[in-house]
């Protein structure tokens, strides 16, 4: 069996691996790049094995880094079918449509394209074995998201896993996942592979909310619509249960945030919550932006906005920068990673110019939180435990910064695992 390396092994988007085996060639993860600047060229590029020649695609979880390049792969002639487990397809169907609006300039796909990709999925559940290829394969869970999953295969005597994303072990809302299991051979993510998260996302959202509420300001909130967002107003919702005297008007502004809160709803079993929560996500107000906006505007504090998207690359959030931009009551609080040539970094890094909804200039003079413990990835240590249980022979190192990679590979290494490799744009290897 050969495996090819194709994307997030520049940076942590994009992910997309080609398995080369007897009977078939197919894909794990189909990922976007994003946020970087040379996104844009890196989904122009077609992957190297022609679309019409893979039979299939193997989908660990929903975010777009690891799906949003499928429906560009159906465009171009792929027919295969295309492995997730079910809350990952309902997430992934939100997130691709969402996608083919937004990339409407670059022509990359259509919302006609995903409409053609929607009914290849092949619902798959975690532990259930299924075949590619003439590889055995099946999925467990990986935390992370909801529905997000480790893929094992299994090629005559070898044991190879693909980690996905590795979700954290304490989790607020999803339960602890398995460490890895027995394998010759782990393909692994590595965002976090040179940092420990020592803040606690409860303590810094408490801290921001209570801000918020004492000072009466507007307390903006950038959150990815999927996920961190089912995360966070969780997180709010369980804060002002708990503090009633700290509870302020908060306002959803995510037509699709509202729509995978759906999604979480109705995996609930899936999560560590009860229906109650879910149901008060409901409750939340979802303002319809063009009915709203106006009143909406012209608030005082203190207000709580959540919109999207996450690193402020685009989504509803920039209107509402824009418009709170001088007012010295504002806080933008950014939940979790900001990835390298994202607005969210450029921010932390001080630079205070922002492009506007309809791409206008301006300056942001509120403050800035940032709190790195928003995030859904496993820390080096998680990803170090994670690893060791493999008691692999081979670990490969995608979807990381270079010096995260170079950092895990380090650290891996001092353990014992005989060889760990941070493999190239299309390079193959033998296993
Ligand atoms: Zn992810």
């Amino acid at each position: 069996m050969k495996i090819q390396f194709w994307g997030s092994t520049d940076d942590v988007t994009g992910s997309m691996t080609f398995v080369h085996a007897k009977e078939g060639i197919f894909a794990v993860d189909c990922g976007m790049a994003q946020g970087t600047n040379q996104a844009e060229e890196i989904n122009e590029l077609m992957p190297p094995t022609n679309p019409k020649e893979i039979s299939a695609i193997i989908i660990t979880h929903a975010h777009l880094d690891h799906t949003g390049f499928i429906p560009r792969l159906v465009k171009k002639g792929f027919k295969g079918k295309i492995y997730c487990t079910p809350a990952t397809s309902k997430l992934m169907q939100i997130i691709l449509m969402d996608s083919a609006k937004l990339n409407t300039d670059s022509q990359l796909y259509e919302e006609k394209d995903v409409s053609l990709t929607l009914p290849l999925i092949q619902m798959i559940e975690w532990n259930q074995d299924f075949e590619v290829a003439g590889v055995k394969c099946h999925f467990i869970p990986a935390g992370h998201i909801l529905g997000a999953s480790s893929l094992v295969i299994k090629n005559e005597d070898k044991t190879i896993v693909f980690s996905g994303d590795l979700g954290r072990f304490e989790d607020p809302i999803l339960p602890p996942h398995p460490l890895c299991p027995l394998a010759d051979v782990v393909i692994m993510e590595s965002t976090y592979g040179n940092k420990q998260r020592l803040a606690s996302i409860q303590e810094d959202l408490a801290n921001f909310l209570k801000k918020v509420a004492k000072e009466g300001r507007i307390g903006i909130i950038a959150s990815f619509a999927v996920a961190r967002g089912q995360t966070l107003l969780t997180l709010i919702h369980q804060f002002y249960e708990e503090h009633p005297e700290f509870k302020v008007r908060l306002v959803m502004d995510s037509p699709m945030m509202k729509a995978a809160n759906h999604v979480y709803k109705k995996y609930k079993d899936l999560t560590l919550h009860s229906e109650d929560v879910f149901e008060a996500l409901d409750d939340i107000d979802a303002i319809e932006y063009q009915k709203e906006w106006d009143s909406l505007r012209k608030k005082e504090g203190p207000l709580v906005i959540v919109a999207s998207s996450g690193m402020l690359t685009g989504g509803r959030i920039g209107r509402h920068l824009l418009n709170w931009h001088n007012d010295p009551k504002a806080i933008l609080f950014l939940a979790g990673y900001q990835g390298a040539g994202t607005p969210g970094r450029a921010l932390l890094e001080g630079h205070r110019e922002l492009r506007g909804p309809d791409e206008e200039f301006f300056r942001w003079e509120g403050e800035v939180w940032h709190s790195d413990a928003f995030s859904s990835h496993a820390d080096q240590g998680e990803l170090l435990t994670w690893a060791q249980n493999a008691h692999a022979q081979k670990i490969f190192l995608l979807h990381g910064e270079p010096l995260a990679k170079s950092t895990l590979k380090k650290k891996l290494e001092e353990t014992g695992t005989v060889k760990v490799h941070i493999p190239a744009r299309g390079e193959i290897v033998t296993i």
